[in-house]
């Protein structure tokens, strides 16, 4: 498996030739808030590496994986996710055309804030509100 796609959103983004709001950075991860946020709070976390997602997961990767899933609690925290369990955040993985998966380089979202969303937990018009 290829380690880095020049033609990847999100390697480039690694590569810093897109630009990004980061939120996290070490030598195997990055997170960086969403361009387009569903709630108050929407971050992604991927692996610097390029894997396509989950589909192409083995058990090599599963350290980084774990890492990844270890760290989101305390950077969902720090950019503003009220602590469990009254406040709390949505960790959400899209896999495959099937999945809902848009950019095909592994990001892990994690979502989160007051409630109500604008978008993504309950649709705009039962919101009263606009779309973000
Ligand atoms: P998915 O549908 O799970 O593949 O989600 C892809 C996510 O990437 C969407 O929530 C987009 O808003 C987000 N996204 C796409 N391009 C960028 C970008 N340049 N910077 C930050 N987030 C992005
Ligand atoms: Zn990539």
């Amino acid at each position: 498996m290829i380690k880095h796609d020049p033609n990847c959103i999100f390697c480039k983004i690694v590569d810093g030739k897109i630009p990004s709001r980061k939120v996290y950075e070490d030598a195997q991860i990055l997170a960086f808030h969403d361009i387009s946020p569903w709630a108050p709070v929407h971050f992604l976390m991927i692996p610097k590496i390029h894997v396509p997602s989950m589909a192409q997961i083995e058990d090599e990767h599963a350290p980084l994986l774990g890492r990844m899933m270890a760290l989101a609690p305390r950077l969902a925290l720090q950019a503003g996710c009220l602590p469990y369990p009254d406040g709390g955040f949505r960790m959400v993985v899209n896999t495959g055309s099937h999945g809902g998966q848009e950019v095909h380089h592994l990001h892990l979202h994690v979502i989160g804030g007051p409630k109500p969303w604008l978008r993504g937990a309950i649709p705009p018009t039962a919101a009263g509100g606009a779309e973000v």
